[in-house]
């Protein structure tokens, strides 16, 4: 399959605490992952001061990922990729 092009929009996905629901879920300073067969899991702790919940994700909260719009059509990319002109290393070696 040759390379497409989307438009991208950036998101970003928090967690809110399931015990207080009033703060988000954050990395624990200092918190050691736990290995798990799944993979890692990071600590985290409620932003509640009055909370204290800890809990464990897979995944680094807040997570920053991208939503995937329209493919675009090739003269709507300016943006070239590869490069047109390969630089050749080595023609001046020797
Ligand atoms: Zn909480």
């Amino acid at each position: 399959m040759p390379e497409t092009v989307f438009k991208a929009q950036p998101i970003q996905i928090r967690y809110v605490c399931d015990k207080c629901g009033k703060a988000e879920m954050m990395p624990t300073p200092g918190g050691k992952p736990i290995l798990t067969p799944q993979g890692p899991l990071i600590p985290h702790t409620c932003g509640n001061k009055f909370c204290g919940e800890v809990k464990g994700f897979h995944v680094m909260y807040p997570v920053t990922t991208f939503i995937r719009g329209r493919a675009l059509a090739p003269d709507e990319i300016n943006v070239v990729f590869p490069p047109k002109e390969v630089i050749k290393t080595g023609d001046n070696i020797g």
